[in-house]
């Protein structure tokens, strides 16, 4: 469903990503973990084309995230397209404070896929309902807590029915007593099959949830696989360090 291959980035001078590469299969969930600095944002960023990589490819379920054109109407066509495909959750979570939890979530599918205003009130109502805010779809995004914005922001990219989701640290801003029940919708979206990429520092959830990690330093894959064996037993001397720092 993800296929990433040689993917560099710089900013200025500075080298981020130094030849990423990986795939992501149909329903599998992956997490990253690593160090601040590492480069996990800026390869989230780059598998949207949100950051322009310097080279490499990005394909969802087989298609170039890059445009194929220069013709500015068509390149941001496509884009928009294959940002539909890739639900990004951040970790503020970037909803309009003017809008109601449900506007939120109607808002892309009115505007980028062109849904009638109607028809995307009962969809984005759904999509709510899922991540167990039934009861807040009226509420402005200052009267709910950290825990449920996040899930407003992952109902608004669900309602985009995305091909995988990226999470980008979904729970760092939250506060402790908060975070179970972001992570509960993720684990709940990834036991109905979605494809999933996950930036999170919360082993135990990667330890039960994720069919694989990833440990990212200094803009490469320093070492992946099981869970058991990434977390437990790291065969790599910085993933040790790392994970010690974490626990
Ligand atoms: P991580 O998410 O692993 O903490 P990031 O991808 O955010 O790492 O950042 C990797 C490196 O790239 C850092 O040194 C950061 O300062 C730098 N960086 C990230 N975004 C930008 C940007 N837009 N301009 C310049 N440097 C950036
Ligand atoms: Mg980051």
């Amino acid at each position: 469903m993800v296929k990433v291959d040689g993917l560099y980035k710089s900013y200025g001078s500075l080298p981020v990503l130094k030849g990423v590469s990986f795939e992501v299969a149909k329903g599998e969930v992956v997490c990253i973990i690593g160090p601040s600095g590492g480069g996990k944002s800026t390869l989230l960023r780059c598998i949207n084309h949100l950051e322009e990589p310097d080279a490499g490819v990005v394909e969802i379920d087989g298609e170039s995230v890059r445009p194929a054109t220069r013709n500015p109407l068509h390149r941001e066509r496509h884009l928009n397209r294959m940002r539909s495909e890739i639900g990004m959750v951040f970790q503020r979570f970037n909803l309009f404070p003017h809008r109601t939890a449900l506007e939120n979530v109607v808002e892309g599918l009115t505007t980028v896929k062109k849904i009638p205003r109607n028809e995307a009130r009962e969809i984005a109502k759904q999509y709510l309902t899922r991540v167990g805010l039934a009861d807040k779809i009226n509420e402005y995004p200052s009267r709910l807590s950290g825990g449920q914005q996040q899930r407003v922001a992952i109902a608004r990219a669900l309602a985009m029915q995305p091909k995988v989701m990226l999470f980008d640290e979904p729970t760092s801003a939250l506060d402790p007593e908060l975070v179970g029940e972001v992570l509960s919708v993720m684990r709940d979206l990834a036991e109905n099959g979605m494809t999933m990429l996950a930036v999170t520092h919360e082993l135990g959830f990667a330890r039960e949830v994720a069919n694989r990690v990833m440990f990212i330093d200094d803009g490469q894959i320093i070492e992946e696989g099981p869970p058991k064996q990434v977390l437990s037993n790291p065969q790599h001397p910085r993933t040790a360090s790392f994970i010690s720092k974490v626990l």
